[in-house]
């Protein structure tokens, strides 16, 4: 078999270590290696049987409360994984890929490329592509790894009964952000009963292997990803009161769809892609798609700030945020930053129950 790869700080502690493991056990379903993937061209990836974004699940009863960006959208060139795995993980594991470190404020091709480089390393270790499932920049977007059921190169002796989230960068040495810690919770509550058991527990790797991935500061963390609690904890005497952090996640949407009488999931399903990159301030639950048909908790937004009801349509936009701007009181740019006046006011809004 190959030998682990490790990385090592300049002092010699092994920041993470990848591992493939020997044989397929039980009734995993082994295949020809890339099988699925065809040939080192374009974004294959893509083409994979398993290469199902969460998101475009067309049954409304299985949508995610997050969106993770395919294998096709960051460019995957190599195998998808070494086979199929049967059956939900038991466990999950946190890991850091002690990769380049980017900004919260990184674009989307920055991290596709980040995707790409880390593809690189699996391939060229253990020829079976990406090593990690998911993979969770600063910024907080989520791209999809090695497919939930092909089986990784991330948690050495474990890869074919566990799963992993994996935060691009280095956690020894600096801390996740909100974002992070938000979008891994939503991951690791999607994908009880479904990508692995309801009771799996999450672990970082350093709990089963001579590593300090996924570093201290994110090893600090995993109780809040497991719990959902640290990227939104209650005010102190405001028991359900958001945090006024200018970030639009799944917990604003939740309060907002309690506020406006819509279906509370915590999701704005259904809206365009294309506004995604220019909205950093717009995080978790945002269900981004190429042909948006509008989610009902923005078109009773859109009502209740005083749109004509013909620009109800239930897409967020320049329009609509312009619009939202206006009613809040904060600068009008059209645009939800990070850490946005609007999405501030927002929250401090529905904390007061007045919208
Ligand atoms: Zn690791």
């Amino acid at each position: 078999m190959v030998e682990p790869y490790e990385i090592k700080d300049d002092t010699g502690i092994v920041l993470e270590v990848l591992a493939a493991d020997d044989e397929p056990q039980g009734d995993l379903q082994g295949g020809p290696q890339g099988e699925t993937v065809g040939e080192t061209v374009g974004d294959t990836g893509g083409d994979a049987p398993s290469d199902i974004v969460p998101m475009a699940v067309p049954d409304a009863q299985a949508q995610a409360a997050v969106s993770i960006a395919s294998r096709g959208s960051w460019g995957a060139r190599y195998p998808d994984g070494d086979l199929t795995l049967t059956g939900p993980a038991v466990e999950v594991f946190v890991h850091h890929s002690v990769t380049a470190h980017l900004s919260a404020d990184a674009s989307i091709a920055a991290e596709a490329e980040q995707m790409r480089a880390l593809e690189s390393v699996g391939q060229s270790r253990f020829g079976t592509g990406i090593s990690y499932n998911v993979v969770i920049f600063p910024s907080g977007r989520a791209y999809q790894g090695v497919s939930w059921n092909r089986r990784g190169t991330h948690t050495g002796g474990r890869n074919s009964t566990s799963r992993s989230i994996c935060f691009a960068g280095n956690y020894e040495t600096t801390t996740p952000t909100s974002a992070q810690i938000s979008t891994a919770a939503a991951i690791y509550r999607e994908g009880k009963d479904r990508w692995w058991t309801r009771d799996a527990p999450l672990r970082g790797h350093r709990d089963v292997s001579q590593t300090a991935c996924p570093g201290r500061h994110l090893y600090a963390r995993i109780d809040d990803i497991r719990t959902g609690s640290g990227s939104t904890p209650p005010s102190p005497g405001e028991p359900d009161g958001l945090v006024v952090d200018g970030f639009w996640g799944s917990a604003t949407t939740r309060r907002l769809q309690q506020e406006l009488g819509t279906t509370v999931d915590g999701v704005v399903s259904s809206q365009s892609v294309y506004w995604r990159d220019a909205n950093p301030g717009l995080t978790t639950g945002w269900q981004w798609v190429s042909d948006a048909l509008g989610s009902r908790v923005i078109a009773a937004l859109q009502a209740r700030i005083g749109m004509d009801s013909g620009q109800r349509d239930g897409k967020i936009g320049p329009q609509t945020i312009r619009a939202l701007q206006r009613h809040l009181g904060t600068p009008v740019d059209g645009v939800i930053s990070r850490e946005s006046q609007a999405v501030m006011a927002l929250q401090r809004r529905l904390n007061a129950g007045r919208v």
